[in-house]
């Protein structure tokens, strides 16, 4: 039995057997279809719940929607949220300052789920980076702009997701 397969094994390294055996698999990938995906002009497709960088968002009057009910920064368990707020002139209470240090955030979506008036939201975009100290803190106006300009897809994504909810 032994010898039966020092023998098998002995033609097959003849034969190149295992060589063939590769051949046939790089054959097998090399005419099927390519999931290699040409980034950053190609994306591959993400979840309406993708957590990527946050936006604060405002109403279609242009309103903040934040209250400054300073909920978002109870429930982060990242310490990552710092909020000052004050009443305004009108005596509705808004922040007067905002900041999520994304060195510290883990992405865990709490403040998005914690906020009763979806204010701060986590976009589906990922693909951001830094370039100088301090631009990991994402000040009020930096999130406002990022919800301004995202917000045709946070309103899509949320709407997608509602019947989940
Ligand atoms: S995603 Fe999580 S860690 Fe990041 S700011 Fe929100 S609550 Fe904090
Ligand atoms: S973002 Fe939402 S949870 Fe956070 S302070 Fe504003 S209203 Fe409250």
């Amino acid at each position: 039995m032994k010898l039966l397969k020092g023998l098998k094994h002995y033609f097959k390294s003849f034969l190149l057997w295992e060589l063939l055996v590769g051949l046939k698999l790089t054959g097998k990938h090399f005419f099927s279809s390519k999931v290699t995906l040409q980034y950053p002009e190609e994306k591959t497709p993400h979840s309406v719940r993708f957590r990527g960088i946050h936006a604060l968002r405002r109403y279609s009057n242009g309103e903040e929607r934040c209250i400054a009910c300073k909920l978002c920064e109870a429930v982060c368990p990242a310490l990552a949220i710092t909020i000052e707020a004050e009443p305004r002139a009108d005596g509705s209470r808004r922040t007067t300052l905002y900041e999520i240090d994304l060195f510290k955030c883990i992405y865990c979506g709490f403040c998005e789920e914690a906020c009763p008036v979806d204010a701060i939201v986590e976009t589906g975009f990922s693909d951001y980076h830094f370039e100088n100290r301090g631009e990991n803190i994402l000040t009020k106006e930096k999130l406002l702009a990022i919800g301004d300009r995202y917000e045709q897809q946070i309103a899509m994504d949320r709407t997608v997701d509602a019947q989940y909810r």
